[in-house]
């Protein structure tokens, strides 16, 4: 529809970056168009509304769309940030990267047990990040009941790897 249409020729596509051969994808064009960003909000408002009981964000372009979405909802946003920025306590979770390992975390008593959680990235790629982030909520007694992108790389099988939260995924662009 309109949407998807004014998003593609919104979002930019850089060749080799941040590496050779790989193609990044850069939403920041969508900030300098409040109604394109408005409308965004609302088609992933829409997805949720209902269904969620807080909505939780991964660092930092997560945070981008994730607040405005758990506004929209009126339920908590809670933070997910790379390892070393929360204050303490906080819960951790370990991720494999291509080379290495990353950890990403939650200040602990945030989420409540048993509350049905929206994970929201921008993008979905292989899954490695959103997967640690769901595995972070359940460590909390959360419940992972959706997960929104604002794009799903379909070649990267990233939706392959949520499979097993049973979670329904909204990706806008694909
Ligand atoms: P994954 O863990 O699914 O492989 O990677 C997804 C994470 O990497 C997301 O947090 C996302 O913000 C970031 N990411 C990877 N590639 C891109 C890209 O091309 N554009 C943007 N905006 N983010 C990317």
């Amino acid at each position: 529809q309109q949407l998807i249409q004014d998003l593609q020729n919104t979002i930019q596509n850089i060749p080799d970056f941040p590496k050779p051969g790989i193609e990044f994808k850069d939403i920041t064009p969508i900030f300098l168009n409040p109604k394109l960003y408005e409308e965004v909000i609302t088609d992933l408002a829409k997805f949720s509304r209902g269904k969620v009981d807080a909505v939780c964000g991964i660092e930092s372009r997560g945070y981008l769309f994730g607040i405005a979405i758990a506004v929209a909802l009126d339920v908590p946003f809670i933070l997910i940030r790379k390892k070393g920025k929360l204050p303490p306590p906080f819960v951790g979770q370990k991720y494999d990267l291509e080379y290495g390992s990353e950890e990403i975390e939650m200040r602990t008593g945030q989420l409540k047990p048993g509350q049905r959680i929206l994970i929201h990235d921008d993008l979905l790629a292989t899954g490695g990040t959103t997967e640690a982030a769901a595995l972070l909520v359940q460590k909390q007694g959360g419940i992972v009941s959706q997960f929104s992108f604002l794009i799903g790389l379909k070649d990267l099988e990233g939706e392959k790897r949520l499979e097993k939260f049973n979670a329904e995924i909204h990706q806008l662009l694909m």
